[in-house]
C-alpha cells in the first residue's frame, strides 16, 4: 500500500510573503495534488516577539491570491505549545536529553574562552554527564539534546542528493528554555509527526537544520520523513532576492499588476523545468510536477521573462475578469469607473489586453476612456497640438465627424484619409496623432479610430471641440 503523501506550509508570519515562500508553498501544494495528497497548513507563531498576527492574514491572503488551497485548519504552532514540552521530557525521560544548569553568564564565558582559543563557540557539553544533584537550587534549567559526538551524518535529500557533515559540527541544542518555551527546532519537528508530515519541501536555508532535527527524529523513534531543499532565489545580481532589488514579496507583485497565473507559471519554472516548456497551465503543473525535475543550482530572478510570461496570460485572460482585476489600477490613477467607462473599456479590452504587459499598463493604456472634460495634455500631446497645423486638422475633423452616423471606425478611418489627403500629403499619421492628442490628451494609445468609436460620436466632437478651445 502506497502511503499518502502528506506537505505543510509552515510560515513565519514576521512580514509580506516573501517570493521564495510562495514557491515553497507553490511546490508543495503541486506535489500533493500531484500525488493525490495533502498540504497542510501551520503558522509557525512560536517566537512571540517577533509575531505580527496581521501578518497571518497578509499570508493566507497570498496563498489566496495565487490560487492555492490547504488541506484541514491552520494549525497555531503556539498553542501546541505543551506538547512541545511533553516531547522533550520524554527525550529526558529516555536519555536522550539532559538538563543543563548553565547561567547566561557562564555561557557567554564558556564561548569568550573558545573563541580566544580558536575552538568552535558551541555550548562545551559540561552538563551532559553531571549529576542533577550538583544543580544551583535557584536555577531553572534548560533541556539540551544528546547529539552524537563522533562520526558523522547524512541527509538524503531528494533534490541535493546525500549530504553528509561531520558529527562535530552539531551541538547540543537547546530543546526548552528554562522558562519551558519550546524552541523552534523542537516545535517544528514535534509539530510534522504529529501532523503526519512525510515530505518536507523547504528553502535550503533549512538544510543546517535538518541534521539538528534528524536527531529528535531518531530520539523519538519517529519514521523521518522524505525532504527536499529547493535552492535559493537569487536576485539578477546574484545576491539574495530581497527588497533591495525591488519587488520580493507576493503582494508586491500583486500591487505591481501581475496575474496570479503568470506569477505561479513563473514560479514554477523558477527552479523546476519540464523539458522546453516554459508556459505551464495549473492542470499541466499538477500532472507533471515532480521532486526530479527540481533544479539543483540556485534560480535567478528574470524580470523579463515573468512580464513574457504576465503578457501571454494577459491575452488569455476573460474580459470582465481583467476589469475587475484592473479596477484597483484606475483607483490609485485617481479615475472613478462608472457603468459608461466600464462599457468603453471592455468595448476596447481585445485590443488592451494584448498591448499592455501588466494590468498597471492596461489602466494607464485606458485612462482616457475616464477622463472627463476639462483634462490635461500630457507633454507630448501639447507638442502636437500645439504645431501650427493641427487648428485646421482638428476643426476640419469636428465638421467632417458631425454628420457621421453610425460613427464606427472604418468610416472614421476613412475621413481621417480624406482629410490627410487633402490637408498632409496623404500621411495618415498627420491626422491620426493630432486626433489622438486630442482625445486621449496623450501620445500612446490603442488604435485612435477605433478608441473615438467607442468614445462615440458627442464626446468624440465634445473632446475635439475641448482641444481646440485649449488651443483658442
Ligand atoms: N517557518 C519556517 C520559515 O518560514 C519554515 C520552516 C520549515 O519549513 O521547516 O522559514
Amino acid at each position: 500500500m502506497s502511503m499518502t503523501v502528506i506537505t505543510r506550509f509552515p510560515p513565519s508570519p514576521t512580514g509580506r510573503m516573501h517570493i521564495g515562500n510562495a514557491r515553497t508553498a507553490l511546490y508543495n501544494w503541486l506535489y500533493a495534488r500531484h500525488t493525490g495528497g495533502k498540504m497542510l497548513f501551520r503558522i509557525e507563531d512560536t517566537d512571540r516577539d517577533r509575531y505580527q498576527p496581521e501578518f497571518v492574514d497578509v499570508i493566507i491572503d497570498g496563498i489566496r491570491w495565487l490560487g492555492l488551497d490547504y488541506d484541514g485548519d491552520i494549525v497555531s504552532q503556539y498553542e501546541r505549545r505543551a506538547r512541545h514540552a511533553e516531547v522533550a521530557h520524554e527525550l529526558l525521560r529516555t536519555g536522550k536529553a539532559y538538563y543543563c544548569y548553565c547561567s547566561p553568564e557562564e555561557l557567554d564565558a564558556m564561548r569568550e574562552k573558545a573563541k580566544a582559543e580558536g575552538r568552535p563557540t558551541f555550548y562545551d557539553r559540561r552538563w551532559r554527564e553531571r549529576d542533577p544533584s550538583e544543580a544551583p537550587k535557584d536555577r531553572k534549567p534548560v533541556i539540551r539534546i544528546k547529539a552524537p559526538i563522533e562520526g558523522s551524518s547524512t541527509v538524503h535529500d531528494r533534490v541535493q542528493g546525500d549530504v553528509t557533515v561531520n558529527n562535530e559540527q552539531l551541538d547540543d541544542f537547546i530543546l526548552l528554555r528554562s522558562d519551558g518555551v519550546p524552541t523552534y527546532m523542537l516545535a517544528v519537528v514535534v509539530d510534522d509527526h504529529d501532523m503526519g508530515v512525510n515530505h518536507v519541501i523547504r528553502g535550503d536555508d533549512h538544510l543546517n537544520n535538518t541534521f539538528r532535527q534528524n536527531l529528535i527524529y531518531h530520539g523519538m523513534g519517529w519514521d523521518l520523513p522524505v525532504y527536499a531543499h529547493l535552492p535559493l532565489i537569487l536576485g539578477p545580481d546574484g545576491a539574495k532576492l530581497s527588497k533591495r532589488h525591488g519587488a520580493a514579496s507576493v503582494e508586491d507583485y500583486a500591487e505591481l499588476g501581475y496575474l496570479p497565473e503568470a506569477m505561479c507559471n513563473y514560479l514554477l519554472r523558477l527552479g523546476w523545468s519540464h523539458g522546453n516548456d516554459e508556459i505551464i497551465s495549473r492542470d499541466q503543473a499538477v500532472a507533471w510536477f515532480d521532486l526530479d525535475h527540481v533544479v539543483r543550482s540556485p534560480a535567478r530572478f528574470d524580470y523579463a521573462r515573468l512580464d513574457n510570461l504576465n503578457a501571454h496570460y494577459m491575452k488569455l485572460a476573460d474580459n470582465w475578469r481583467l476589469l475587475d482585476l484592473a479596477k484597483p489600477f484606475y483607483q490609485k490613477l485617481g479615475l472613478a469607473i462608472d457603468a459608461t467607462v466600464e462599457h468603453r473599456i471592455l468595448s476596447a479590452m481585445d485590443e488592451l489586453k494584448t498591448r499592455s504587459k501588466t494590468l498597471a499598463a492596461l489602466a494607464e493604456d485606458s485612462a482616457f476612456f475616464a477622463k472627463t472634460i476639462p483634462y490635461n495634455f500630457d507633454t507630448k500631446s501639447l507638442e502636437t497640438l500645439t504645431h501650427p497645423d493641427t487648428k485646421t486638422i482638428l476643426s476640419t475633423l469636428l465638421e467632417r465627424f458631425k454628420p457621421l452616423n453610425p460613427f464606427v471606425s472604418d468610416a472614421i478611418q476613412k475621413i481621417c484619409k480624406d482629410v490627410a489627403d487633402e490637408l498632409a500629403g496623404g500621411k495618415l499619421g498627420k491626422i491620426g496623432m493630432p486626433l489622438r492628442a486630442a482625445l486621449t490628451g496623450t501620445a500612446a494609445s490603442p488604435s485612435i479610430f477605433h478608441a473615438a468609436e467607442i468614445l462615440g460620436n458627442k464626446e468624440t466632437l465634445s473632446r475635439l471641440q475641448f482641444a481646440l478651445s485649449v488651443l483658442h
